[in-house]
């Protein structure tokens, strides 16, 4: 890595490490022509799928062996640039998504596939200009689309999202369970920052609006991409503030409660460990986020305080 990357080997999955994306190099077509012509090139289709090789670790193509489409670039590593190429899995491949392969993906790796995802799906949900709905086209090496007539200039969106971990300044934690979710699965709570909010506005509104309880010390922890399909997930810890009690929005929440470090981390243990389709028992907390999630990231920190 070189200028403008940064690293926290310890924080959240796909938030570990950052390289030089050579931004002032999008704009330069002999800068790019040459890179391109030793660059490694990651593959990616409009379903966020890659090709693996027995490993499930990312396989890189040779720039003669890419697709035609859009050279997008994501920047140079070790002095070896890397670009990624939309493409459409071929039938009968087995190329898999971020999803499947993130949690054993190095680092790097998992942040570069995570950077072109993100690319990719941006540039298939914006093929026409906001502005006046005609066509736009893919300029600067990938990170600009520009409409082909106002000629006005659209940059790759990030949509802001909060996820926090409440707790009670205890031995209590507060976790919810999605209605989509299965039976004994709980989460941090989480939501999209709305206009005109903070960050931390966005958390004690989202946690009273799910469960009815008001928080305070709202305190950053970590952030992370999640380009399923744009998200930037802020994540936080909170206090709560106030009575315990509950009262849940039926459409967010199918059930909430506050649990003890000891069961969160007997489902901890559930959750890492292959189970052949035995069932945990009856407990109501039974499974938490996997280890890819910042949500997990969350819990994690907040188990390791009350050591
Ligand atoms: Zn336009």
């Amino acid at each position: 890595m070189s200028g403008g990357a940064y690293a926290q080997p310890d924080g959240p999955p796909l938030a570990r490490v950052s390289w030089d994306r050579a931004g002032l190099h999008r704009t330069d077509e002999a800068w790019l022509a040459e890179a391109w012509s030793r660059a490694r090139v990651l593959l990616v289709s409009p379903q966020s799928a890659t090709p693996v090789d027995a490993d499930r670790q990312l396989a890189s193509v040779a720039p003669q062996d890419a697709p035609d489409g859009p050279r997008r670039l994501l920047g140079v590593v070790d002095g070896e640039p890397w670009f990624t190429v939309p493409a459409e899995a071929p039938e009968g491949s087995d190329w898999l998504t971020l999803r499947e392969i993130g949690a054993g993906l190095p680092d790097l790796a998992a942040g570069l596939v995570a950077t072109a995802i993100g690319l990719e799906q941006w540039h298939q949900k914006n093929p026409r200009c906001p502005r006046c709905g005609h066509e736009t086209v893919e300029q600067q090496a990938g990170w600009v689309r520009v409409c082909t007539v106002d000629g006005s200039h659209h940059f790759p969106r990030t949509d802001p999202a909060v996820i926090m971990l409440v707790h009670d300044g205890g031995d209590l934690a507060l976790l919810g369970r999605n209605p989509n979710w299965p039976v004994g699965r709980f989460s941090t709570l989480a939501g999209f920052v709305e206009p005109g909010e903070t960050l931390e506005a966005a958390v004690a509104r989202e946690v009273f609006e799910e469960v009815g309880v008001a928080v305070r010390d709202v305190t950053y922890v970590a952030s992370q991409p999640w380009p399923f399909p744009s998200s930037l997930m802020v994540g936080y810890s909170a206090r709560l503030d106030g009575r315990p009690d509950l009262e849940l929005d039926p459409v967010e929440m199918a059930e909430a409660g506050w649990f003890t470090r000891d069961e969160v981390r007997r489902a901890k243990d559930w959750t890492d460990t292959p189970h052949d389709g035995a069932e945990p028992g009856e407990s109501r907390l039974r499974a938490i986020p996997p280890q890819f999630s910042i949500s997990r990231f969350l819990i994690e920190q907040w188990l390791a305080a009350g050591d």
